[in-house]
């Protein structure tokens, strides 16, 4: 076992729904910070101090969210963002971007790149604490369902395929979240912030027309030619899933 690999650290009895996080930092300090807070608050804990080592452990234990730092070493906080999306074991897992930058443009690429929540350091403990069980909550529904669908729409959660009546539909994660909050509310109609917050997380630096980029490209792929658009614009409102 390498000294870096501090998994399944029990500050009390463990309770067997104990979520376990994924520690993903490079400092000491900040390491120790979480660790403790984490611990404390209930959770199980695992540590991977560099990219690869993070994009093991997630494949392998399937944490229940991960605290991801942006600077890292050997791979940065965005490719192995990119690359948990990727892997089937981890692409639903809740991500919270750790950084100590705070520009608009970075945390739009952290959550483009599919992280569900981003936080600029320094950060509270009850903060963190806070979006920790945010995310952790907003994913929990979506899993009780495996198989989504609407009309000729079919969402499998577990194989994170789409389909439309025969056709496959290729959809980046962040299209993918948005059609799965679509599917788990067929009509209702939602405002851009509601979006926002269902999809994105509580990321209130994010403008709003951020979720009209994502729908239009949501549309793309799920419209073919012939096929009628099921996304419907709300003027004023926002957009809903609905019959044409
Ligand atoms: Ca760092």
């Amino acid at each position: 076992m390498s000294d870096s690999f501090e998994a399944l650290q029990m500050p009390y009895a463990p309770a067997e729904e104990s979520p376990l996080v994924l520690i993903v930092e490079d400092e000491e300090a900040i390491i120790t910070l979480l660790d403790y807070n984490l611990r404390n608050a209930g959770y199980l804990t695992a540590i991977a101090r560099d990219g690869e080592e993070a994009v093991d452990l997630a494949r392998s234990l399937e944490p229940n969210a991960i605290l991801l730092d942006w600077m890292l070493p050997l791979r940065s906080g965005l490719e192995v963002c990119r690359q948990m999306r990727r892997a089937p074991e981890t692409s639903e897992v809740p991500i919270i971007m750790l950084t100590a930058r705070g520009e608009e443009q970075d945390k739009l690429r952290g959550l483009d790149t599919g992280a569900d929540d981003y936080l600029t350091k320094p950060f509270s403990p009850q903060e963190l604490l806070a979006r920790l069980r945010a995310v952790i909550r907003r994913t929990q529904p979506a899993r009780l369902k495996e198989v989504l669908t609407f009309d000729t729409i079919v969402m499998d959660q577990s194989s994170h395929r789409v389909t439309r009546g025969d056709r496959l539909v290729e959809l980046a994660p962040t299209e993918f979240r948005l059609l799965r909050h679509f599917l788990q509310y067929p009509g209702r109609v939602f405002s851009r912030e509601q979006l926002l917050d269902a999809v994105w997380g509580r990321e209130k630096d994010i403008e709003t027309r951020t979720v009209d980029v994502h729908i239009r490209r949501l549309r793309k792929s799920l419209n073919d030619a012939d096929e009628s658009n099921v996304i419907r614009t709300v003027r004023e409102v926002g957009y809903a899933l609905d019959h044409p």
